[in-house]
């Protein structure tokens, strides 16, 4: 472990996400060595808080971690609070008056991190202001980080990221997207890529379909405001499935470096299919969730419109039209107050050619990556039974789980992408032509939508697995989905 000299400038250092989860991960950087002696962090918002009230915010949301009060006071002194509106051009000096002296006094080198934990309307004015009133060192790094949403359309997208690299060139943006932290994402090359037995088979020729569950049982909670403008289209699928998408659907990189990923990750999301309306209505099922088990219809949730149409749920049927898969269909699904949290993926082979045990049936061969809750893999293979007078076949799961002990020493997604950054490491945030392929094939999909259903949403009750059609739209292929809670 060698340390890492970093100062990282927080704007929103008040914010749920910076207490939630940016703290506790910069807290296990600092346990493992990587943050040590030359570090600093400046959070920033519009409160007038002092540095103690900070530092002792930073360590109530470090608390509930394994942790001595000598550590939580050694960490905690390395933060510092500048109250700041992110508009207002003079804050600015003040911060960079702040970042020099802070800079000198950690011996950090002219390293910085702009972490914008803010919402997307602010990033281009403060892009602009730190990069025009000198904030931007040029004896170290300067990496800006943002946050998901990034636009609500192509259009949107593009304005954004104008605005942003006027002030800072591509390299030095990175966009995150909080799944490809998750270890068994981060998998799914290491298996592709390092088994020749997965190698060899991933291809159309062998791959009969994929199915990716992203399920939570949560509703919206306090996130309506936001998520009534969004909906699950836009807040699940653009990002989070189709970067999994783009995981399971790529070439090998030539080597496992970022700019290679990137390239294979951008050929494959250029190559998703994208649909006109009656693709759309063929292939893409919308609901809301209604009363069910005890529970509230979204449309009785706070901040949220009695006759709202924002779909909490959306299923699909997803190609990625290259060489090796095209014609593979890739099912998606993703909702709210569904029966059970989980997230997995499940590739499904072609049945053996001929069957020679007769009339047993036999079951289809599936690798499984168990994401969330219990990080683990499984493969479903078809065996002998053990049986005195007949042969016959059953199907036997083979099981790995990472363990209590690795789960443990996991990092949790923001905790390895703050490593990465520190080490510029781009391979895990989206580069901005997936972001751009992905709202294009989003795009397309919402507008045919909108035209289809004029205004109607299928209603599912909270804490089933979403509407009817979500079934309808495997069984019509003769599939069902794999994950059945
Ligand atoms: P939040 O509302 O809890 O925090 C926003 C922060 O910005 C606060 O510190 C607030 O004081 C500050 N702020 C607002 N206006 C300001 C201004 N004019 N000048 C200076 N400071 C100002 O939001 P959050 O949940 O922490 O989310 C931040 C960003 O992260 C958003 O883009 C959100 O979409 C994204 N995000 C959050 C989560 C999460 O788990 N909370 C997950 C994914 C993405």
């Amino acid at each position: 472990t060698s340390e890492q000299k970093s100062l990282f400038i927080i704007f929103g250092g008040t914010g749920d996400l910076a207490q939630r989860k940016l703290y506790p991960s910069l807290f296990n950087l600092y346990k493992q060595g990587y943050l040590k002696e030359n570090f600093a962090v400046i959070g920033t918002a519009r409160r007038p808080w002092t540095n103690e009230r900070y530092q002792q915010i930073v360590r109530n949301s470090i608390s509930g971690m394994e942790i001595t009060a000598r550590q939580a006071n050694e960490f905690s002194s390395h933060f510092y609070y500048q109250s700041h509106n992110v508009n207002d051009t003079q804050h600015y000096e003040t911060l960079r008056q702040l970042a020099d002296e802070l800079d000198k006094k950690y011996a950090i080198n002219g390293n910085r991190v702009f972490y914008l934990a803010m919402s997307p309307q602010f990033f281009s004015t403060i892009c602009e202001h730190v990069k025009t009133q000198g904030l931007v060192t040029d004896n170290g790094y300067n990496r800006v980080v943002i946050e998901k949403p990034f636009g609500r359309d192509v259009k949107s997208a593009v304005e954004l990221n104008d605005s942003i690299n006027q002030y800072f060139p591509e390299d030095d943006v990175y966009r995150i997207d909080h799944y490809l932290g998750k270890e068994m994402i981060q998998s799914i090359p290491a298996l592709r890529f390092s088994n020749n037995i997965f190698n060899a088979l991933w291809n159309y020729r062998y791959i009969d379909n994929i199915q990716i569950t992203l399920s939570e049982a949560l509703g919206v909670e306090e996130r309506a405001g936001y998520y009534e403008n969004a909906g699950a289209l836009r807040d699940m699928v653009q990002n989070h499935i189709l970067q999994t998408v783009a995981l399971l659907t790529m070439n090998a990189p030539t080597m496992y470096t970022d700019a290679d990923i990137r390239k294979e990750k951008i050929s494959a999301l250029k190559a998703l299919r994208v649909y006109d309306q009656a693709g759309v209505k063929q292939n893409f099922v919308f609901g809301q969730y209604g009363a069910g088990n005890g529970q509230a219809a979204y449309r009785e949730e706070n901040q949220v419109a009695p006759d709202s149409k924002t779909e909490t749920f959306v299923a699909g049927k997803i190609f990625v039209d290259n060489m090796s898969m095209a014609g593979v269909p890739i099912y998606v699904r993703t909702g709210k107050r569904l029966t059970t949290k989980n997230t997995q993926i499940d590739v499904v082979f072609k049945n053996a050619p001929y069957n020679i045990f007769g009339e047993d049936q036999l079951k289809r061969n599936i690798l499984t990556f168990k994401v969330d809750p219990n990080p683990g893999m499984e493969l479903r293979l078809n065996g002998k039974k053990v049986d005195f007078d007949q042969y016959s076949i059953q199907s036997m799961h083979l099981k790995h789980e990472h363990g209590e002990e690795i789960q443990s020493k996991m990092p949790v997604g923001y905790e390895k992408l703050l490593y990465d950054v520190l080490q510029g490491d781009t391979a895990s945030f989206s580069h901005w032509d997936e972001v751009y392929y992905s709202w294009r094939f989003v795009d397309a999909i919402r507008q045919g939508w909108q035209k289809q259903a004029e205004g109607q949403i299928d209603l599912y009750p909270a804490g089933s697995m979403g509407p009817k059609g979500a079934d309808d739209l495997l069984a019509a292929d003769g599939n069902q989905w794999h994950f059945r809670p």
